[in-house]
């Protein structure tokens, strides 16, 4: 197929062509397949808009999508080409932060999977989010450039203009074909402008000027917002995607027969976060403008508004104040006035306010009272939603709280990253569970047959030995594949408590230092960038990086224990290090995490959880059962009252317990003081001491206590394949397969 295809574009044979003619080869027959897949069956479209979308490289997974990966791997292997070389040339797309981004892609991938018509809208950020690089044990970020010649994006003629204050600007639209496995081609939708310059970014830094919103609109993915102009370039950013949307949306659903008052059953609109709550004034806007009143306009916007919430940190619920929506859009200002207007009158409660008494706009209130539906995004967090964080809201609309319990597409997180263990399914179940996850399940017939244990753990230690190989080439570290892999990948965020983990490093280093050596070596791994300005964070990982270098140079520990700290954590990476994973780590102190996906990833690639009874844990935990999973730590209430009653004095356990003492000591002791910066340990070290407002401390003793229960029982190799095998049969539930049928059939309600 390819040497054909070859042949007849390049004249060339495959063998001739190097790795980067046929990476763009491919990119060329794929596009062309995807389209041929494209289709506007269904008379009502959902638009699933997010500021991010981190959909990870694109070329082996629309090629399994497609039904031909087997095939061209075969046919390059065939001609001394390897797949995984070619994959290697392809930038991975940089336009989206973490697990919310990573979530946006995976619902894409599972829209067009079930054959739904349903498209994303965001924005085509040139330099993306950032690019990690570590120097001196310290984050730096750099520009993450990821458009070259050959790309996925694909030019459209649609432009439309939008109306800033001070000027007005024409978008370009670009789309990038969504594959569904073995069904139809969707779309993302990325807006840009043709005037980005991206020689405004000082070398080797992420730092431009704010202002020049003609030059800076595309570049990133949250520019820092430390300053007014840096707020004001994001709101810039959040109009231009909204407003592209909703002229977009309306002249899709104008052309496949709407008269607008019916917009309703014609489109559905996610918003994904609140990034995107000025679709509901932009479209009330737009509605009024074709000459619907005001209140019809409301009624009709609200029915095809629907409102994710993904956090219940105070902190990352939107508030942008009135003047900076009058500088950039002042046409919605009005419209969200009057949407207030609506709100006061009805509910005597400055609590329920769209905007407040400091003129700020909540955006998260906009869209609860505007959209027909709110959903959290598990069990445990949708009920937080609606017993303390939105209760209020819950009061006056009930009906509109539901949950999605968030879900990974297992083509990218199985069929494409973990290819032994894909093989090791199809012969033990057969190839059912690629359409229908729940019959993994079937494996637990093999519970108790000793080779298909060990058939698994061999799968296991093949990932090991990959990830080895793979990260010896990107990273220059040196694993040991004989040791247990820990691994704790995700943002880097104090609430996500990665300084927890860190403190069990420093308890393990001292232990194997005063002479009690593990009986089997351990790797504790760790991925993850912190957003520019979030000091401590920087902090953790500057500890993490001086924990890495002291174990990699005493001989004392590191036959026997190790910190590694990947560069760079993204999807590329994720693919490597999560079906390498023996242990997942999922510690966040409970009541913060409001999902989590990546704890379904180790899932399903056999890695067993040491989790807290946070986020989707909950029911993971309900799934495997208690012999497969570590849970430890406070529950979510005893963590909600602490809060409540401000009871908690992390000086208090560190007087009282000396294992935390000695542990966080050591984060100014002389040995880190020498690896390591004054400031950045002493800073960290007081947080942990006067604060530790994510309260590591109470924690501490059962999270140390579980991890080595965990090691123990790794010991037992048959025992251990059998809580990775429970563990894999129980993912299916956490497909997002399943996720996008329940909100297709409770709130979008496409045919
Ligand atoms: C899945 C994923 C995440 C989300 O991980 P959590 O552990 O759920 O926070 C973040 N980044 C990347 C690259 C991912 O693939």
């Amino acid at each position: 197929m390819l040497e054909n295809y070859l042949m007849k574009h390049f004249n060339k044979t495959i063998a001739e062509c190097t790795d980067e003619e046929i990476y763009a080869a491919l990119l060329l027959l794929t596009k062309e397949k995807a389209t041929k897949r494209v289709t506007e069956k269904g008379k009502k479209k959902l638009y699933y808009i997010s500021a991010e979308f981190l959909i990870g490289k694109l070329l082996s997974n629309n090629l399994i999508n497609l039904g031909i990966y087997d095939a061209i791997a075969n046919e390059l292997a065939a001609n001394g080409k390897s797949i995984t070389l070619i994959e290697e040339v392809e930038q991975e797309p940089s336009l989206g932060n973490g697990g919310l981004g990573r979530l946006a892609a995976c619902f894409l991938d599972s829209i067009a999977t079930l054959g739904l018509n349903g498209d994303g809208i965001g924005l085509n950020y040139h330099l993306g989010l950032f690019k990690q690089v570590f120097e001196k044990n310290l984050q730096k970020e750099t520009i993450n450039p990821w458009i070259d010649d050959h790309s996925w994006l694909t030019k459209r003629d649609e432009a439309y203009t939008v109306e800033f204050g001070d000027f007005s600007i024409k978008s370009t639209l670009y789309d990038i074909a969504v594959t569904g496995y073995e069904n139809r081609t969707n779309e993302l939708h990325l807006f840009d402008i043709d005037t980005v310059d991206e020689t405004i970014v000082k070398k080797d830094s992420i730092s431009f000027d704010k202002e020049e919103i003609k030059k800076n609109l595309t570049l990133f993915l949250y520019p820092d917002d430390s300053d007014e102009a840096g707020n004001l370039l994001r709101v810039y950013q959040q109009y231009f995607m909204v407003s592209n949307a909703a002229q977009f949306i309306i002249a899709e659903a104008k052309k496949r027969g709407s008269n607008l008052h019916d917009l309703a059953d014609y489109a559905a609109v996610q918003i994904n976060d609140t990034h995107p709550s000025m679709v509901i004034p932009e479209l009330i806007r737009l509605l009024e403008k074709e000459g619907i009143k005001f209140e019809e306009a409301v009624e009709i916007v609200t029915n095809t508004c629907a409102y994710t919430n993904h956090t219940i940190l105070a902190e990352a619920l939107e508030k942008w104040p009135v003047k900076f929506i009058k500088k950039v859009a002042p046409a919605i200002v009005p419209i969200i006035e009057k949407l207030n207007d609506i709100v006061v009158k009805k509910y005597d409660d400055p609590a329920v306010a769209i905007i407040d008494k400091d003129d700020r706009i909540h955006m998260a209130h906009m869209d609860i009272h505007f959209g027909h539906s709110v959903n959290g995004v598990a069990y445990l967090h949708t009920e937080i939603l609606k017993n303390t964080e939105l209760n209020k809201f819950y009061k006056l609309y009930p009906e509109k709280f539901n949950n999605k319990t968030n879900g990974i597409t297992f083509r990218r997180w199985l069929l494409h990253c973990d290819h032994d263990l894909t093989k090791y399914i199809e012969n033990h179940i057969g190839t059912g569970f690629k359409n229908d996850a729940t019959e993994l399940e079937e494996l637990l017939n093999y519970i108790d047959d000793e080779k298909s244990l060990y058939d698994l753990l061999s799968v296991k230690a093949e990932n090991k030995k990959i990830l080895k190989n793979f990260l010896k080439r990107t990273d220059g570290i040196e694993l040991n594949e004989n040791s247990i892999f820990d691994v704790q990948v995700k943002r880097l965020h104090e609430y996500k408590r990665q300084q927890l983990n860190c403190l069990y490093a420093i308890h393990k280093y001292l232990e194997i230092k005063a002479g009690k050596k593990p009986s089997t070596p351990i790797t504790m791994l760790f991925g993850a960038k912190a957003a520019p300005a979030y000091t401590i964070a920087k902090d953790i990982i500057h500890l993490i990086l001086c924990l890495q270098e002291l174990t990699a140079n005493d001989p004392d520990v590191a036959p026997y224990f190790r910190v590694v700290m990947v560069e760079n954590y993204n999807v590329t990476k994720a693919e490597k290090v999560i079906p390498a994973a023996d242990i997942s780590e999922q510690i966040s102190l409970a009541s913060k995490e409001a999902s989590g996906t990546g704890n379904m990833k180790f899932m399903l690639n056999g890695a067993v959880t040491v989790g807290t009874m946070d986020g989707a844990n909950v029911e993971i935990a309900q799934f495997v059962g208690e012999d497969n999973i570590y849970i430890f730590g406070e529950d979510s209430d005893t963590v909600i009252k602490r809060y409540a009653d401000a009871s908690y004095v992390s000086k208090d356990y560190y007087k009282k317990n000396p294992v935390i003492k000695e542990a966080v000591d050591f984060i100014v002791g002389k040995e880190m003081m020498k690896l390591g910066n004054k400031e950045n340990l002493e800073r960290l070290y007081n947080e942990l001491l006067n604060k530790d407002w994510f309260m590591t401390f109470p924690d501490v003793d059962d999270y140390f206590a579980t991890k080595e229960r965990a090691y123990k029982d790794y010991e037992d190799r048959l025992g251990w394949a059998r809580k990775m095998l429970v563990n894999i049969a129980k993912a299916g539930f956490f497909s997002s397969d399943r996720t996008i049928e329940e909100y297709n059939r409770d709130i979008w309600k496409l045919s």
